[in-house]
């Protein structure tokens, strides 16, 4: 057979990416393995939403875990309730460091002896860092840059940090899919977008293993409600369950891919431990996927809720001002994920919802 120039190239990627799905392995073999072989983990922001979530999973799978934490949105409830859910020797595995990411000898201490950094501290919330951009950018560039430098000197074997879908900006195109980015709209989306590219340096030019992942919406059992700073799914919950106004932004048209945290979960235990060869120093998608409007995801909320609410009878959202810095739609294409680290959401938006409610009716009531 006489395959021509172009048809050599695309050939050659063709036989790239099917070995590169030959060397996934999927997350239940990986869960095996970290069983069989613990693996010491470092999670930053391990009080706040997701890295609460992420210290459950890894306790329940016999990980040992070093948590560093300055409480500034995490919450020591988080961590309380962690500790209530899994076995007393479980929770000899894990200890805490109370610090900031800003402070370099900090992130050195909580580097020592550890196999995989999980990096989720940062000033997470696109209208906080409108207010204080300087916030966002100390905390999320410079103590990412911390992180980076403190795993390179300690020899981690990768570093997977949070990165955000605020990073694609005004990119129109949809799905968004990893190779085009637009211009960041907020300070929070130029942090996310700096952390990524000091990642991909430190992989470039000092060998050190790391994974972006870039969340879409991400909800959960332990996400904050509360705060002027609250993501829509919890302050919506809690606004229902309390009888409070649920306030809409725009017409209500706007949507986004919302992820439960259990997908994140998996995406980040992927990440950390593929040895696919081609999967380091890149950022993927971690989504679902699924497009939610807003009204949508409202009368998502409003059918399960006023089922329990009676005081939700005749209840609307109320409509307002669309919020500078926020994007209209978000949609991610997580083929990239599934293809390069074998990454297979197991719970979509509905599914997501069901659990998510079970823990605020029991958590807020
Ligand atoms: P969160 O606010 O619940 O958690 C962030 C944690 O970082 C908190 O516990 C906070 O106290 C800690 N922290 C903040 N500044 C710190 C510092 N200087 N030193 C040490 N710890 C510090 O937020 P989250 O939703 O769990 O987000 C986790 C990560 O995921 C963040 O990096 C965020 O940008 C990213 N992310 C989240 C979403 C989402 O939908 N939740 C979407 C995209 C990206």
């Amino acid at each position: 057979m006489c395959v021509a120039g172009g048809d050599r190239i695309a050939l050659f990627a063709v036989i790239c990416g099917v070995f590169s799905r030959v060397l996934v392995k999927p997350i239940e073999l990986i869960k095996q393995e970290l069983r069989a072989s613990p693996k010491v983990w470092l999670v930053t922001g391990v009080a706040g939403f997701i890295g609460s979530n992420l210290l459950e999973r890894l306790l329940v799978l016999d990980q040992t875990v070093v948590g560093l934490d300055n409480f500034f949105t995490g919450k020591r409830k988080n961590i309380s309730e962690v500790k209530s859910l899994v076995t007393h020797s479980r929770w000899q595995r894990f200890t805490l460091i109370e610090g900031d990411i800003r402070d370099p000898s900090t992130c050195a201490k909580a580097c020592e002896g550890t196999d995989f950094v999980l990096h989720q501290a940062a000033i997470g919330s696109v209208p906080r860092s409108m207010e204080d951009p300087l916030l966002s950018n100390e905390v999320n560039v410079c103590g990412t840059l911390n992180m980076l430098l403190a795993a390179r000197d300690r020899r981690v074997r990768r570093f997977v940090y949070a990165s955000s879908s605020s990073v694609y900006g005004d990119c129109v195109e949809i799905p968004q899919s990893e190779g085009t980015i637009g211009r960041p709209l907020s300070p929070y989306a130029a942090s996310k977008y700096t952390g990524e590219l000091y990642a991909g340096v430190f992989s470039s030019a000092f060998g050190l293993e790391t994974i972006g992942l870039r969340y879409f919406n991400v909800f959960g059992p332990r996400q904050d409600p509360d705060g002027a700073y609250a993501a829509v799914i919890p302050r919506w919950i809690s606004a229902m369950i309390r009888g409070e106004p649920c306030f809409i932004n725009g017409s209500g048209e706007t949507s986004r891919d919302f992820c439960y945290v259990e997908n994140v979960i998996q995406a980040n235990l992927l990440a950390a431990v593929t040895d696919n060869p081609d999967a380091p120093g890149q950022a993927y998608n971690v989504a679902v996927s699924e497009q939610t409007s807003l009204n949508q995801l409202f009368r998502a909320l409003y059918s399960r809720l006023s089922v329990h609410c009676t005081h939700l009878l005749n209840y609307e959202p109320v409509y307002r001002d669309f919020r500078p810095g926020d994007v209209m739609h978000s949609l991610a294409c997580i083929d990239k994920a599934r293809d390069l680290l074998g990454y297979s959401p197991t719970h979509g938006i509905q599914a997501g919802l069901d659990a998510s409610l079970d823990w605020y009716r029991t958590n807020l009531s």
